[in-house]
This record gives structure tokens, C-alpha cells and sequence, in this order.
């Protein structure tokens, strides 16, 4: 109860406004954290919430795990902090020579940062360089799609295909173009998939040739569609068709794997399931599973040779290979190989997806249910047939968080600021989940749909 609060802080009687709780000193509603292992958070309003989110979708070996707690605490007995110009650090080459024995070959260079946007930016400012390094310093234009989400940075955000978020910074940012992204359930359904998906990558070349070759360096893409499309999946043809073109007009294909990466649909990185090899990889999220700060670039040795011969990668940041985050990332990189979690996704996500499949039966208002892995959807409508949206003022995937939040069950959604996206909620709990927690994690799914469709009922 409030009793429990730390002193000082009371908990507003109103209901906080949009994004308050961004800040701190806030008047936000939610409990304080007490404790949390494996997929279970306590709060200190003394209820048990199982983290079916994964916070967003970050704790993919849950939390608390041992194995993970020991090598930070190991690390941090040992040095807390070493600047790389003054020193090495084993957790930073440790992880570095690790995180690239799981890479596709050729990507062998380990460039690490603080976070997901910083990874992007990271991938665009090494894309550039590598462009002025090889005689090509008219190409600075990356495509990416829309919707799409690559980070909140100036930067990541040019290429982040959200407008709401995006459009009042515009001034700022150089406009970066958008080709859609598949959607083929939202966009009708009835088209045949692989040829919906085809003409949808064949958009690449289009967009290409309108702004000219010479200027476009690079296509970057989320391989499963994150929060910001409800875990869109396109196939092998579509991931196939953009790699060829891209070679075609020597663009460079990034890989946003932020969200997909270390495991989460089910295997190392999201790219395997279609054996395509992008030229560099941004990683963060599961990459040390919400333990600590970290995120990276991959890139291919060839390419950082081509860069530094020219002068050198005129970027970085200051808590780059922090140690205790490159021990946390170790860690939690052998306990997703070593316990094979990217197999427990596979089997969960089947078990989890027959759930969701069960549950798109009973209520009319799921109008599809999608995913890859444990990275899975639910999209609300008001009508399957057209997949007309519910009426924004109704909020369904929102309201349908706070209905399970009270039932102690936290899914993920994404405000969806002028039902640009459809109107989904994301269910992605921590890779180690178990056939049990999955029956529970749908038995209160269950009960917050057959409350929400009491509200909806009027
Ligand atoms: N890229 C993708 C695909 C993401 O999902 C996110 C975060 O949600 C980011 C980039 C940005 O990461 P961060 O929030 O750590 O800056």
C-alpha cells in the first residue's frame, strides 16, 4: 500500500496525463517495483504481475537470472569503468569475439553503444562514412518504411516512418523516404501473399529510381515488424527480393534487429529464417535482456578496414563497452545458446500462437492474430471483414492493457496517436517462459478480452 511508498511521495489522486510518467518526480499511477524473477514482478502494492511484455520487449532470460547477476557482480568487484583509450576490457572482447561466432560470416567488428537508437545511429553515420571512404559521397539518402520504428534520436528518427512521433521535428531532420510496409492482413487480405509481399519490396526500386541511385546509400528494416506494425511478418521472398535489389544498385541493406535479435522469434536473429545476410546489424533490447544498458553495430571487417583507411569512424560515445554492461551481455548471450532459449521461443511461441488463434474465435473484435517466435500480436477491429478499426475514442488495445495490468498480466502496446498502426496490443513475454506460464498468460488474457468485451458491449 501507499505505507510502502519511499518517503516524500505520495501518489496523485488524478489520473496522470499523457506521458507524465516519462519524467520523474511524476505523478505516475502505476505501482512502485519491488522485486521481480523470471517472468514475475512484484509490486510494492503487494500484487504478483507476470511481465508477459518483457518490459518492451527487453527481458528476454527474465529476471533476476543468476548466471546474469553473478557476472555483473563479478565485474563489478573487479572495475566498474575503464575508458577503452586507457584500457581493454575482457567483458567488452569477451562479448565482442562471442556476439560474432553468432553472426552470419563476414560480419565480424563489434561497434558498442548504449542503446537501440544509438545502434541505428551508429549503422547511418558508418553507412555514410563508408560511402565518402569508397568515392560514392553523393549517396546519403536511407529508405526505410513506413510504419516503421527505428529510435527517438534525430538521426534514427528521420527514418523511423511515424509521424506523430516525427512531424514536429521535421525542421531539424533531413526528409528520408518511406516505402510502405507489407501489411497484407490490415491492406485486405485477399491478395496473394507472396505476390502482396513482392510488390511491396519491388517499392525499394521504385523509390530508388525516383530519387536517384547516386544519392541513396541504404535500406534499413525491422525483419519482424516491432511495435509499430504489431509483429509484421514478411517472408523469405519479400526479405530475398530487397536483398537482390539492393546489391542491384550497391545500397547497403540494414538490419534493424533491435527488437528481433538474441532470440526472440526464435532463433539467434530473425534474419536466419530466411537466410538473408544484411551488411550491418544494429542490436540492442534483448542484448543484455534489460540488465544493463547495451546495444551495438555489426559490421563487416572489409567495410571498417575501407572506413579507417579513409581517416578513420568519426563516432562514438562515452559509455561505449562499459564493462559491467558487456558482462551482463555475456551472460545473458550464453544462457540464450547454452539453454537454447531461441528453441523455447519456437515451442512457446506455437504454444502461445494456438492460444491467440483459440482466442481470435471467441471474440469477434481480434481481427487477426500474428507473430514470429515469442514477438506476437493481437490487432483489435470493429469488423473482420473490412478490418475497419474500432473507434479510436475507444481505445480498445489500451484499455484492454489496463483490464489485464489489473489482473495482473502486462502486455505491451504502443499508443497508437492517430490510428496510424491499426490498434494491437504486442504479447512478448521473457524467452524462458514455460508451457505452464504460457496457460496462465492466456487463461488472464482470456478474462481481460471477456471484460473488455463487457465494456465494449456498452
Ligand atoms: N529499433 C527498434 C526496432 C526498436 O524497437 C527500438 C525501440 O523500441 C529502437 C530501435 C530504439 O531503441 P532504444 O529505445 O533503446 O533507443
Amino acid at each position: 500500500g501507499v505505507d510502502t511508498l519511499p518517503p516524500g511521495i505520495k501518489r496523485a489522486a488524478h489520473q496522470a496525463p499523457a506521458d507524465s510518467y516519462l519524467f520523474y518526480q511524476a505523478h505516475g499511477t502505476r505501482p512502485f517495483i519491488d522485486r521481480a524473477e523470471g517472468i514475475w514482478m512484484h509490486g510494492q502494492d503487494g500484487k504478483t504481475y507476470m511481465d508477459a511484455a518483457s518490459g518492451a520487449m527487453v527481458c528476454n532470460v527474465g529476471h533476476s537470472n543468476p548466471r546474469v547477476l553473478k557476472a555483473m557482480r563479478e565485474q563489478m568487484e573487479r572495475a566498474t569503468f575503464a575508458y577503452r583509450l586507457q584500457f581493454q576490457s575482457e567483458a567488452a572482447e569477451g562479448l565482442a569475439a562471442e556476439i560474432v561466432d553468432l553472426m552470419p560470416a563476414g560480419l565480424d567488428r563489434v561497434f558498442f553503444v548504449s542503446g537501440g537508437s544509438e545502434a541505428v545511429e551508429s549503422c547511418l553515420k558508418f553507412a555514410r562514412q563508408y560511402m565518402i571512404a569508397t568515392g560514392q559521397g553523393t549517396r546519403y539518402k536511407v529508405i526505410s518504411r513506413h510504419p516503421s520504428y527505428h529510435g527517438s534520436t534525430l538521426g534514427a528518427l528521420a527514418v523511423t516512418g511515424y509521424t506523430p512521433l516525427s512531424a514536429p521535428f521535421d525542421p531539424m531532420m533531413r526528409p528520408m523516404p518511406k516505402i510502405a510496409t507489407p501489411r497484407h492482413y490490415l491492406d485486405g487480405g485477399t491478395e496473394d501473399e507472396d505476390a502482396y509481399a513482392l510488390r511491396h519490396a519491388d517499392m525499394l526500386e521504385e523509390a530508388i529510381l525516383r530519387e536517384g541511385p547516386d544519392t541513396v546509400m541504404a535500406f534499413i528494416v525491422e525483419p519482424v515488424g516491432g511495435a509499430s506494425t504489431g509483429a509484421v511478418v514478411p517472408g523469405a521472398p519479400y526479405h530475398a527480393r530487397i536483398r537482390e535489389i539492393c546489391d542491384k544498385y550497391g545500397i547497403l541493406l540494414i538490419h534493424d534487429e533491435v527488437m528481433t535479435g538474441v532470440g526472440r522469434t526464435g532463433a539467434f536473429l530473425a534474419s536466419e529464417h530466411w537466410k538473408v545476410v544484411p551488411d550491418l546489424i544494429a542490436m540492442s533490447k534483448g542484448f543484455a535482456a534489460g540488465y544493463a544498458p547495451l546495444g551495438a553495430m555489426i559490421a563487416p571487417s572489409r567495410m571498417v578496414a575501407k572506413v579507417l583507411d579513409a581517416g578513420g569512424y568519426a563516432h562514438g560515445h562515452t559509455y561505449a563497452g562499459n564493462p559491467i554492461a558487456c558482462a551482463a551481455g555475456r551472460a545473458v548471450v550464453r544462457e540464450v545458446v547454452e539453454r537454447d532459449l531461441s528453441a523455447n521461443a519456437r515451442i512457446m511461441g506455437a504454444r502461445q500462437m494456438a492460444g491467440l488463434r483459440a482466442l481470435k474465435e471467441e471474440f469477434p473484435f481480434i481481427g487477426d492474430v500474428r507473430g514470429l517466435g515469442l514477438l506476437q500480436a493481437v490487432e483489435f477491429v470493429a469488423d473482420r471483414e473490412t478490418m475497419r478499426v474500432l473507434p479510436p475514442e475507444l481505445n480498445a488495445a489500451a484499455r484492454l492493457v489496463e483490464i489485464a495490468y489489473e489482473k495482473g498480466l502486462i502486455v505491451y502496446f504502443r499508443r497508437t496517436r492517430g490510428g496510424q498502426s491499426g490498434d494491437h496490443i504486442m504479447v512478448t513475454p521473457p524467452l524462458t517462459i514455460t508451457d505452464k506460464e504460457v496457460d496462465t498468460l492466456l487463461e488472464r488474457l482470456r478474462d481481460s478480452l471477456v471484460a473488455l468485451r463487457k465494456e465494449l458491449a456498452g
